[in-house]
């Protein structure tokens, strides 16, 4: 099959960590190579963020990213780009008209969605159009109800995204919970595919490389330093257990920019090294920074438990990694993660922004060394079981085969958003 995949502003290429870049990159890039080995010609389109980037650049076998110039060609937060979407749309096509028209297109994130849709509605005859498939990564709608008047996200998100959800061919969700909030923006459920997030299962083993501070016990954090993932909440625990009398662990927070400098200059940094500050736990939170995806699994095996806290979640690879690791996850039991993680199997779940309840949870796997070894073994055979990215690709390449056939299938009824991205084309700048 001839795969095109959108991922506007989360490159395949990119460093992973920052505000901008983490799971989305990450599943974009391993999701095309495993397609890749699968036998599949796979081109992910990215936007140009940097003039010195080449046009074309090999990525993995079969994979070749695509970078389209659309707007400034240097870093644009990702809640500033809706305006060059129809540029993005429009370099699409154009690639297309070149290289060839694929047999799907693949959008990861609304926005990527919206370019998919305009760069399909190019093609002529209508017959040659390729499948829309649509992977969101996250929702509008989630998160306005939980970040309220903080979202960042274009107003118009309010609209356009459940308009993206109509007009795809098919979606793939990546977790029960993700299909019912699809539901509430209009989705038919049986236009709904799942497949979830991966992880390599390669690099994230149970080996023995790992990181150690003699005389301490370690938990982790690890993803994008952004508010809502409640670091603030793991370091209120720690203060708990300090309280408790465990005194001995020490928290490391994995992701913001990379180099001390720029971590310093964090908003985010620093407002979790005021609240550890606050705590008098100064000496026990160890801010790493951005590290490279290499280093993780030594970083993640170095932790007695890994904590994802975020108030809400769409997947979550972290807590994959850690499984992947032979490391007990504490969860807040919110999106994905509460699929991912089987509660006091693989871990612990608790409820959402709750220091008391991780405090707990941390305690029960800090004294109990056996049952963080059963949980850890019982995570790793979780997912080998049903999160290598070769299954995952399996997964997918199922919704991009039935989506393919509901469309020959239908081949009268085809139909574009032509109302809806005139309205996105009439923004530009
Ligand atoms: N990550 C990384 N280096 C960092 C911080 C995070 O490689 O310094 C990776 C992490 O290993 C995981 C991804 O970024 O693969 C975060 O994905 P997740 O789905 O947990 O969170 P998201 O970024 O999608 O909110």
């Amino acid at each position: 099959m001839r795969i095109a995949m959108v991922s506007e502003h989360a490159s395949p290429l990119a460093a992973i960590g920052g505000v901008d870049a983490g799971g989305q990159n990450v599943h974009v890039a391993a999701l095309a190579a495993a397609l890749g080995r699968r036998g599949h010609e796979v081109v992910v389109y990215t936007r140009r963020d940097d003039p010195a980037l080449a046009p074309r650049v090999p990525f993995a076998p079969g994979v070749e990213v695509v970078h389209v110039t659309a707007g400034p060609e240097r870093g644009v937060p990702k809640d500033d780009l809706l305006p060059w979407i129809p540029a993005l749309g429009a370099g699409i096509a154009e690639d297309w008209a070149t290289h060839g028209v694929p047999d799907v297109v693949h959008g990861h994130f609304w926005m990527s969605g919206l370019a998919c849709l305009e760069a399909a509605k190019t093609v002529r005859p209508r017959l040659l159009r390729p499948a829309v498939l649509q992977t969101f990564h996250a929702l509008g709608s989630v998160k306005r109800r939980h970040l309220g008047t903080e979202d960042t996200s274009p107003p118009e998100r309010v609209w356009l995204e459940p308009a993206v959800v109509r007009r795809v061919d098919r979606i793939v969700a990546t977790c029960p919970d993700e299909v019912t909030e699809l539901a509430a923006l209009g989705a038919d459920p049986a236009r709904v595919s799942v497949a979830p997030c991966g992880v390599d299962l390669d690099l994230f083993d149970d080996g023995t490389a790992s990181e150690r501070t003699p005389g301490r016990r370690r938990i982790g954090v690890v993803g994008r330093l952004v508010r809502r993932k409640g670091v603030d909440l793991v370091i209120a625990a720690l203060a708990k257990l300090r309280d408790e009398g465990i005194d001995d662990v020490e928290l490391h927070i994995v992701g913001g920019p990379s180099g001390s400098n720029a971590l310093a200059d964090d908003p985010e940094a620093r407002r979790l090294e005021d609240v550890a500050r606050e705590l008098g736990l100064l000496d026990r939170v160890v801010f790493r920074g951005q590290i490279p995806q290499a280093q993780m699994p030594a970083m993640l095996r170095s932790c007695t438990a890994v904590v994802c806290a975020p108030w809400y979640e769409p997947f979550g690879i972290v807590p994959l990694e850690a499984m992947a690791c032979a490391v007990p996850v504490i969860v807040a039991a919110v999106g994905g993660l509460q699929d991912s993680v089987r509660d006091s199997v693989t871990g612990i779940h608790v409820p959402p922004q709750d220091p008391d309840a991780i405090a707990s949870a941390l305690r029960r796997l800090l004294e109990d060394p056996a049952e963080c070894a059963r949980m850890g073994a019982a995570g790793r055979r979780r997912v080998e079981a049903g999160y290598s990215w070769d299954h995952v690709a399996e997964l997918t390449e199922d919704a991009y085969l039935l989506a393919l056939t509901e469309r020959k299938g239908m081949r009268k009824g085809i139909s574009y958003p032509s109302d809806v991205l005139p309205a996105v084309g009439g923004m530009t700048p």
